[in-house]
């Protein structure tokens, strides 16, 4: 097996294009335990960790442009103010040495659907933004970035740069139900963020579809309300039975299976409830933000 080790991004570029018998390796936390249980023997690896680009993180118009290889521990450290939904689900990634090696890009190229990263991208709306030396760069809504089990949108010549994510403009909340506490690949999770700034709602299903997804019925639902009761202004109480039909609408967007981890009956039990708590959370904190600010 080859051992491809760029130094810049154009030459990762290169030798994506000229080695498509590659596989990419960012921390590895994925990869090796594919190698080693020997279901991927990859003709060459492209190691990607000696790209600085990929690890750096700043503004860019409006955005928070997150290189594809800044690990969770560096998003913990450093975005919590500023992605608040990201930084919550990196902080449940693995054990300390997995969110040190793991990165954002590693799971967008995986694209599990229990992966922790993809809720809170979809509920933000993020973008992710992929490059081929052939075709320059393209950016894809996350949304429309996961098109199956395992499966996203890259082309085999593409390596993915970085995400685009929005500073959160209000309340972000990310809840995970596993089997244990810690190192625990999701039985279900959900995120969601209050945009008051356009009067929105984001939402993200991780572990129930064959795919991260939004629920838009929910999200729409949501801010309709929140918008016909005059609450993002008065920021007052949500009314009663909100956040539980919130919870069901967010449930019934997902397409659970059973399997080992848990039951589709579960999984949809468990996302209703994280949904109504996860509703009930931003809302209060976009309440005490009021009285933070008075
Ligand atoms: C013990 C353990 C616990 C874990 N716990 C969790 C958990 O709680 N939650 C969770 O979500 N995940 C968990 N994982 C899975 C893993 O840590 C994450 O998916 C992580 O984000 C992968 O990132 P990485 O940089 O290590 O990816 P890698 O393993 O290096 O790569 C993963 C895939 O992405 C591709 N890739 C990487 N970077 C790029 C790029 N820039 N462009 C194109 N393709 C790229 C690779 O080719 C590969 O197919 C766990 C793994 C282990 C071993």
């Amino acid at each position: 097996m080859d051992f491809l080790q760029p130094t810049s991004w154009t030459d990762a570029l290169a030798l994506r294009a000229e080695r498509l018998d590659a596989v990419p390796i960012a921390g590895g936390t994925d990869l090796m335990v594919d190698i080693n249980f020997d279901r991927r023997r990859p003709g060459a690896l492209l190691d990607l960790t000696r790209v600085l680009e990929l690890r750096e993180w700043g503004g860019e118009d409006g955005w928070i442009r997150l290189g594809a290889g800044v690990p969770y521990s560096r998003i913990i450290d450093d975005l919590g103010v500023q992605l608040p939904g990201l930084a919550m689900a990196s902080r449940t990634v693995g054990s300390p040495q997995i969110r040190i090696r793991g990165t954002v890009g590693g799971n967008l190229g995986s694209a599990s659907p229990a992966g922790d990263a993809h809720p809170p991208l979809l509920a933000a709306g993020a973008v992710v933004e992929v490059e081929s030396a052939a075709r320059g760069t393209r950016r894809i809504a996350a949304a429309d970035f996961y098109t199956g089990v395992k499966r996203n949108a890259l082309e085999p010549d593409e390596l993915i740069a970085a995400v685009l994510v929005a500073p959160a403009a209000g309340p972000q909340q990310f809840c995970k139900v596993g089997t244990r506490n810690a190192m625990v690949i999701a039985v279900s999770a959900f995120a969601c963020a209050l945009h008051p700034d356009r009067k929105e709602v984001g939402t993200g299903i991780g572990s129930a579809a064959p795919t991260p997804r939004r629920a838009p019925e929910a999200e729409v639902f949501l801010a309709g309300e929140l918008e016909s009761a005059g609450l993002w202004e008065s920021r007052g109480e949500l009314p009663e039975g909100l956040a539980r039909a919130f919870g069901e609408q967010v449930a019934a967007a997902a397409s659970p299976i059973d399997d080992v981890r848990g039951s589709a009956a579960y999984r949809r039990h468990s996302l209703s409830v994280m949904a109504r708590r996860a509703a009930t959370w931003a809302w209060a904190e976009y309440q005490h933000d009021l009285q933070k600010a008075a």
